[in-house]
């Protein structure tokens, strides 16, 4: 405690050091007042004050998208009642697009900018207010002036009734818990602010101070909690080397259902269900989602691509590295609990099997690529539709199973000297701390080729850019082990959809591609009324007594009208793998085994 409250002290002092080294006399001065006067409404009212300018227009702007989250969400459609003003006298301004404001500022020095922000979007990226909390996701919340993403801000916040804590990674001012600095907008906009109620319990791991806020309750266990998520974070900062972190928070908004998580510098905010913290299978979900994230504050938050920094808060910024960025750490969210000690090996090689159906499981695999899933987040995976599973994969499962036979292959290559955490703590020290840029996808590759001690040329080709199938016996037989699809003998029919419940009818959610709805002409949305004549109220009832083979009379209603359509039943092409190991093992399986799993 002592400890970081003078490392606070020291980066205050710094921080303002910073500023009187800069041009202090033709430096802005932005403050940002937020209050929640009608939180139970969902607003939280903005008031920005900003002095030493030198400028007759200023142009603010909102962000439209929040690093991480790769949607252009239009944050401005949430602002109201848009003023500014220099002392007493009101300021004229126009809109000049969506997300921008252009203020004339008729040569005053200091002027005043008022709006509400409207907050009723309960996501990990999005803010909410209500008479609970206040959740501050910074860039739907806070405008900038053009030209000045570099400038330092202050953040003051009057809580609603009943509000007594603040928790964010930004840094107090005279340790004021309500008052926060932002060095510049890249820090504001990576630092979400949680205020309310929230009960906050602290660690000490690996020197950095931890901090967890939970907002809505939930039957979490605080010691076992705090115990493990500090073996997560001691061993993701060897995988590196270092912590870069003094201070870090883990926001979790608890609901009934929840889920999600977003990374940040110093920060993350986690969505759980609340009552999920009982289950081992519950609180091993959130252990991995905490895992996930915390990894990200090297991966992606520091170690990136190349177009992940500095943002472009007006557009899209395009890059064909998700599978890393997203696909490595998805890997890293399981494996780290098994290196940590948390899982035992069995468990890890269940997930692990998870993780491999559900990319074999998905026929998107065999039209989309890792890196052009990467690149289309922003129409396709953050824009999904009745066809996606059909047409896309997932850059985080195909990211994983890539990161996961890149693994096995520097390990085997390497006789078990290096693995992909070298191949990581290699890219976090040349391009994080000593170019203090983000990567290419060359320089990724050759990154990894380093530690492979080969060309990697075929690989990228069949699995970053093409969308080969992989050979999970060939990876995973140099640990020893290999994979079995306990659904290979089974000759189950299906129809090739799924279905979900609306109102009592039965409707088509997804027509798989190529199965026998899909080509029997059955659309997305179709009511399933009956089968052969017989009303059907599941499909697995409705199936139960037909086989491979049958033909079948399917009854549909469509836009209204009764349809009834021909179709052959065949036999389910889902697959469903357990990883076992080999009965014999080689000594040199076993070596790879070991430094794969840590045994
Ligand atoms: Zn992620």
């Amino acid at each position: 405690m002592k400890k970081f409250q003078l490392t606070a002290f020291f980066s205050l002092m710094l921080f303002f050091m910073d500023i009187t080294a800069g041009n202090a006399a033709t430096m802005a001065k932005i403050f940002y007042t937020v209050t929640f006067p009608e939180a139970q409404a969902h607003y939280a009212d903005i008031e920005m004050d900003i002095s030493h300018i030198k400028q007759g227009t200023l142009v603010l702007k909102m962000p439209v998208w929040t690093p991480g989250s790769y949607l252009v969400r239009e944050f401005a459609k949430n602002v109201e009642a848009f003023s500014a003003s220099a002392g007493d006298k009101e300021l004229s301004f126009i809109k000049t697009r969506k997300n921008w404001w252009s203020i004339n500022t008729a040569g005053a020095d200091h002027i005043t900018i008022k709006y509400k922000v409207y907050c009723n979007e309960i996501s990990v990226r999005t803010s909410t207010v209500d008479a609970s909390h206040g959740f501050i996701s910074t860039s739907g919340i806070f405008m900038y002036p053009e030209g000045m993403l570099h400038q330092p801000s202050t953040i003051h916040i009057i809580p609603y009734t009943g509000w007594t804590t603040v928790s964010t990674s930004l840094e107090m001012v005279n340790n004021d818990p309500f008052t926060r600095q932002a060095p510049n907008y890249d820090i504001l906009f990576d630092s979400p602010i949680e205020v309310g109620t929230q009960d906050v319990f602290g660690f000490d791991a690996v020197g950095v101070k931890y901090e967890v806020a939970m907002y809505g309750g939930g039957n979490y266990d605080k010691e076992p909690l705090k115990r493990d998520l500090a073996k997560i974070v001691a061993q993701e900062t060897a995988v590196y080397g270092e912590n870069p972190n003094k201070h870090y928070v883990f926001i979790v908004h608890n609901y009934l259902k929840g889920g999600g998580g977003l990374e940040h510098l110093g920060s993350t905010v986690l969505g759980a269900s609340r009552n999920s913290y009982g289950t081992p299978a519950g609180y091993q979900s959130f252990l991995s989602l905490a895992a996930h994230e915390h990894f990200h504050l090297w991966n992606v938050k520091r170690l990136r691509p190349i177009a992940l920094g500095p943002f472009d808060y007006d557009n899209e910024n395009y890059t064909t590295d998700l599978w890393i960025a997203e696909g490595f750490t998805a890997y890293y969210q399981d494996i780290i609990l098994r290196h940590a000690g948390i899982i035992p090996a069995d468990n890890y090689l269940k997930v692990l099997a998870n993780d491999i159906n559900s990319v074999e499981n998905q026929p998107g695999k065999k039209f989309q690529s890792a890196a052009d899933a990467s690149y289309d987040a922003w129409i396709k995976a953050y824009r999904p539709n009745e066809n996606s599973a059909n047409s896309t994969i997932s850059y985080y499962s195909k990211g994983s199973v890539n990161a996961l036979m890149l693994d096995l292959e520097i390990i085997n290559d390497s006789h078990a000297r290096y693995s992909l955490d070298d191949v990581m703590r290699y890219m976090y020290q040349e391009y994080y701390k000593k170019l203090k840029r983000g990567y290419t996808d060359a320089e990724f590759k050759h990154g990894l080729e380093k530690f492979a001690g080969k060309n990697l040329d075929s690989f990228y080709n069949k699995y970053v850019y093409g969308v080969y199938d992989v050979d999970y016996n060939h990876y995973l037989g140099y640990a020893g082990y290999q994979i079995t699809d306990d659904l290979a003998q089974s000759n189950t029919p299906v129809l090739g959809l799924t279905t979900v419940n609306t109102s009592g009818k039965l409707l088509v959610a997804t027509v798989v591609r190529d199965g026998v709805a899909w080509k029997g002409g059955v659309n997305f949305n179709d009511e399933l009324v009956a089968i052969d004549g017989k009303p059907i109220t599941d499909l697995t009832t409705a199936l139960s007594n037909k086989k491979t083979g049958d033909k079948v009379s399917v009854s549909l209603n469509r836009d209204g009208l009764p349809l009834t359509l021909p179709i052959i039943l065949l036999r389910n092409p889902q697959v469903k793998y357990r990883i076992d190991t080999l009965s014999t093992v080689s000594p040199q399986q076993i070596i790879v085994r070991n430094k794969w799993l840590k045994l």
